[in-house]
């Protein structure tokens, strides 16, 4: 299958300017002036054609709990609902409805990828093949029972399955994903540890809250980035979520080791957990990427919107030149090397977003980088491609019935009350 995307302008953090892109399979071919008989054309006139973005931190299949816990400080809403209506309501069939749900919601705003962390993940990449998504799945471990999983030793020996099973499937691949230094004793971290190999992903919460830090040195006698450090798993392949209350030798100890941070920030002003020392950490040349967190906790997973907050907020923290643009542009797009996607340049997989012009906040523009962070509207999202797959068309889902997907998630959630 070729697909010729023609007449845009094209950026990707790092060039701009009119090209056409040619794709072959699953990958972008050649990039320039380009006339070609293919398969199908797509004409971006008047569009802004770029890498697709990534929701670097999700638990997908929360979509069944939006909005039925609000306005709660984040024990309280971790302790005394959440964790309550996941041992009564999480399953696999809610996994694969809800998380079906959030992977079109995400993908409505531009997004390719997620990087995900919950229960059942066999169904997260059961939705993820059926709706033609990439991502990062990994089976939750906590020292608790799970509704997928009796024993944290169980949780970690699912995710040495599904990295068998599904490692190489080309659209999916796996992490360990130890819920938080808070939730798992040192035991269970070292266990954690003691398992990867060399090339494995570790997804956690870090530094949320001031009461999380408190914890840890209650429980553990250090800094949650320090107990990290002490058990082997402060690494260059592990993602930290939050990060909100990190201090310079945290900042400091994360750069040593090369690990990477994801802001989360729409979540992190909801439960009142604070703004996260971004500008602080790119200063210091730490890669840092973008999620939503789920959407119990946001409470959608509009990735546009999530990166314009995250701009702004830290030019509260910081002043007015904090998380420029282009910075924040780079925050979307550059988790998805992690999949030799995310650039536009000849022989990179082919996940893109164009992104229509002709909306009134789309007129004028001088910057597209100041477009897309401060006056993109996910609505303006015309056509989403995966894997060189055209999985969004016109705005309207290929291959997807949208409509069914809605209800079925609105029958699951009156039996939680919903509406
Ligand atoms: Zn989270």
């Amino acid at each position: 299958m070729s697909i010729l995307i023609k007449n845009g302008y094209c950026i990707d953090g790092f060039k701009e300017g009119y090209f056409d892109l040619l794709i072959e399979g699953n990958r972008i071919k050649k990039i320039g002036k380009i006339d070609k008989d293919v398969d199908s054309v797509i004409d971006a006139k008047d569009c802004l054609v770029m890498p697709a973005f990534c929701n670097a931190h999700t638990h997908l299949a929360m979509s069944l709990f939006r909005g039925m816990a609000d306005d709660l400080e984040l024990m309280e809403w971790l302790e005394k609902h959440i964790f309550p209506a996941e041992a009564r309501y999480v399953n696999p069939e809610t996994v694969y409805k809800c998380s079906k749900l959030s992977m079109l919601e995400a993908i409505r705003s531009g997004a390719s990828c997620f990087f995900d962390m919950y229960f059942f993940e066999e169904e997260v990449v059961k939705a993820a093949l059926d709706v033609g998504m990439r991502g990062v799945v990994g089976e939750g471990v906590v020292d608790f029972k799970t509704p997928s999983c009796g024993s944290p030793k169980e949780a970690i020996e699912k995710t040495k399955l599904l990295k068998g099973e599904f490692e190489n499937s080309g659209l999916i691949r796996v992490s360990y994903a130890p819920h938080s230094t808070y939730t798992l004793s040192l035991e269970t971290l070292k266990l954690v540890a003691d398992s990867l190999d060399k090339e494995d992903i570790v997804h956690i919460h870090i530094n949320e809250s001031k009461r999380e830090i408190e914890l840890v040195k209650s429980q553990k006698g250090k800094k949650p980035v320090e107990v990290l450090k002490e058990v082997g798993l402060l690494g260059e392949h592990t993602y930290m979520a939050h990060c909100v209350e990190t201090d310079n030798d945290d900042i400091e100890l994360i750069k040593d080791a090369q690990a990477k941070v994801i802001n989360v920030p729409q979540s992190n002003l909801k439960l009142a957990s604070g703004i996260a020392p971004i500008q602080r950490m790119l200063d210091r040349g730490i890669d840092v990427f973008i999620g939503t967190d789920g959407s119990a906790s946001n409470n959608n997973l509009d990735i546009i919107e999530e990166i314009r907050v995250a701009s702004l907020v830290q030019k509260v923290k910081f002043n007015e030149k904090a998380l420029k643009a282009k910075d924040a542009f780079r925050m979307l797009v550059n988790f998805n090397g992690l999949f030799d996607a995310g650039r536009l340049e000849e022989g990179k997989l082919a996940d893109l977003v164009i992104i229509k012009l002709d909306g009134l906040e789309a007129t004028p523009i001088y910057n597209p980088y100041s477009f897309v962070v401060y006056a993109l509207n996910s609505r303006d999202v015309r056509d989403v491609i995966i894997n060189g797959r055209v999985i969004l068309r016109n705005g309207e889902f290929v291959g997807v019935d949208e409509e069914k997907i809605k209800f079925e998630v609105k029958e699951l959630a009156k039996g939680l009350g919903g509406l």
